[in-house]
């Protein structure tokens, strides 16, 4: 059984030897790997990552000044754990599941008070549950015995624990609980409550793994168009400052098809974390009108929050995005940024003296990265149901360097690859993802999807973009020799319609009400549109007409407009066709 022992249930006390910032050591400590202690007089919150004889190595969630050798450390028996269970939508907590009160300590004291265990969900407070069972059902490990109204757009499902064995239901209540009150009852002798404890460096139990063929749908052009996501699947998205990460973040928390987002800020610099903890409680869920915190869980832990909380930070969201995986939705993961939560595992590492390996981050670190990833997925179920968790994780690889560990090692597992690029920001190309440098390795397997949704020949427009794209990167380094008028008319033509792809459709107004979002139809038409143009011109320039008059023609400066046309079916038809008319009127 999973749910945690209290305290009182503790060993034996060991003797704090020494302590070296967030490293503690202590003497005479019965403890296994990964156990949860008490540390010092005032019971600092710390996991045990270091066995070695009669001497414990522990890292600290806290702040351990003043903390010394010869005070008490307890052992709780107990992994580190998160309690899942409705009221984490719409919470904010700290990298071990601490809620943190933002609005009354705003960053910076935002860190509760030390030796504070606080409960990451409220105890108190009752909520309505809805049996979906009766008794004398059979329910398994993983089935929903009823359901919670979390949040007005969450309904949480309160789940046999996968530990459990499951069994018949004796009895099954209907009305308002806490979620410590039992409102199930198996013969078995379980009993269900709305809440379960989870151990955060253990993947929840599910069944296999699933080829993802399903997009996560952004609504943004380049990354549906060219770069998709699968739901279930992993990306990295660099973030030089200024380049636009926090936009297209906050895109992708807002507009993608997720049903949940966890959000883990994961030590990036004090200010931009208040950013995303004062901005998003105010953003507006524009899928159903709702606060987007409803559907979202913060996990906040800024670089001036102790390192060993950062390095926690990680998994306790990756188990939070399972827990509602194991409900059956499609829940989306945001890492920002996992070069920090690198940093905080290099900084252990090197209190432990362990051998550094490439830039002194630890040996492991592939391992752990690839282990954080491999928590993504499109699962089957152990209740025979279908989840995922989409993980994004963003990369703050210092100067811009993709060379160095934290994004090698990063590219090496992950299969879409959103550069961020500072030069495109600087020329006001939003979003700036460079479309020579991304790449997605989902194509091929979302392509059916697009096909019966959206349009059969969506591979080949696509491919036919890139290679303009592709010819016009190409073209581009004979221009800056020789200059543009010096093409041949095929080639000035080709550069015209990759401008057009690139202006028209690859650039995307997130700050414009109709531009923000593109589903994937008018993603389509779009392309489609700057597609006629292609045909219709090469066409006349083959029937002799100078490519000055076909760039001339007044319904290609329309294809600009597309992004922003409220009525965008009805004016991509008008231009589709003004633009043959003109363009054939020409020869
Ligand atoms: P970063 O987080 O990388 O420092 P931001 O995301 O804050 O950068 O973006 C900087 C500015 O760039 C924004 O304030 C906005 O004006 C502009 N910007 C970024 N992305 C977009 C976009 N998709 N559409 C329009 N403007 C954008």
């Amino acid at each position: 059984m999973s749910q945690a022992e209290d305290i009182e249930s503790v060993d034996e006390d060991g003797v704090i030897e020494s302590v070296s910032g967030p490293v503690v050591t202590a003497t005479d400590l019965d403890a296994r790997m990964n156990d949860v202690v008490y540390v010092g007089d005032e019971g600092l919150m710390g996991e045990v990552i270091e066995i070695e004889g009669n001497l414990t190595t522990i890292q600290v969630y806290e702040e351990t000044s003043g903390v010394g050798p010869g005070e008490p450390v307890q052992n709780t028996g107990e992994p580190l754990s998160v309690d899942l269970g409705p009221g984490m939508m719409d919470s904010i907590y700290d990298g071990v599941q601490r809620p943190l009160d933002v609005l009354e300590d705003k960053m910076g004291t935002a860190f509760l008070d030390r030796g504070v265990d606080a409960p990451g969900i409220d105890l108190e407070k009752k909520w309505e549950f809805e049996p979906t069972v009766e008794e004398g059902d059979t329910v398994e490990p993983g089935d929903a015995v009823g359901v919670v109204e979390e949040t007005v757009t969450i309904d949480h499902k309160v789940m046999v624990p996968p530990d459990y064995e499951g069994g018949e239901v004796t009895s099954i209540e209907h009305g308002d609980f806490t979620v410590e009150e039992t409102v199930a009852e198996l013969d078995s002798g379980e009993e269900i409550q709305m809440h379960q404890e989870w151990p955060v460096r253990e993947a929840r139990p599910a069944g296999d793994k699933e080829t993802p063929t399903e997009p996560l749908v952004t609504g943004q052009r380049v990354q549906d168009g060219l770069f998709p996501l699968a739901k279930g699947g992993t990306a990295a998205i660099p973030g030089p400052f200024g380049s636009g990460k926090t936009v297209t973040q906050q895109q992708l928390a807002k507009w993608s098809d997720a049903d949940i987002v966890v959000y883990i800020g994961c030590g990036e610099r004090g200010n931009e974390m208040t950013e995303v903890i004062e901005d998003f409680p105010e953003l507006p869920d524009p899928q159903t009108g709702n606060p987007l915190m409803a559907r979202t869980c913060l996990i906040a832990n800024t670089s001036n929050m102790p390192v060993a909380a950062r390095e926690s930070c990680i998994y306790t969201g990756i188990t939070i995005a399972e827990y509602y995986r194991d409900m059956g939705y499609d829940v989306a993961l945001m890492a920002d940024s996992t070069s920090r939560w690198a940093e905080a595992m290099r900084e252990i590492s090197s209190r432990l003296e362990e051998m550094p390996g490439e830039e002194g981050y630890p040996a492991y670190l592939a391992a752990a990265l690839s282990e954080f990833y491999e928590r993504a997925g499109k699962f089957q179920l152990i209740n025979g149901g279908e989840g995922s968790i989409s993980v994004v994780g963003a990369v703050s690889p210092p100067g811009g360097d993709f060379s160095e560990p934290v994004t090698q090692n990063t590219l090496r597992i992950v299969k879409t690859f959103w550069a961020l690029d500072a030069d495109l920001a600087e020329r006001r190309h939003f979003p700036s993802i460079n479309w020579n440098e991304s790449y997605s390795l989902y194509k091929d397997q979302l392509d059916p999807w697009w096909a019966d949704n959206v349009a059969d020949d969506w591979a080949e427009t696509r491919q036919w973009a890139v290679d303009v794209l592709d010819e016009e990167d190409e073209l581009q380094e004979i221009v800056q020799l020789v200059g543009k008028d010096a093409l041949p008319e095929d080639q000035q033509l080709t550069m015209e319609v990759a401008r057009y792809i690139r202006e028209a459709w690859l650039q995307q107004n997130a700050l414009h009400d109709v531009d923000t979002y593109c589903e994937p139809d008018k993603t389509y038409r779009m392309l489609g549109a700057i597609k006629t143009f292609n045909d219709e011109a090469f066409d006349a320039l083959e029937a002799g007409v100078p490519v000055e008059e076909i760039q001339d023609v007044d319904a290609a400066p329309r294809l600009n407009r597309m992004g922003t046309a409220e009525e965008w079916g009805e004016f991509i038809d008008e231009i589709e066709s003004d633009l043959a008319d003109q363009l054939r009127a020409l020869y």
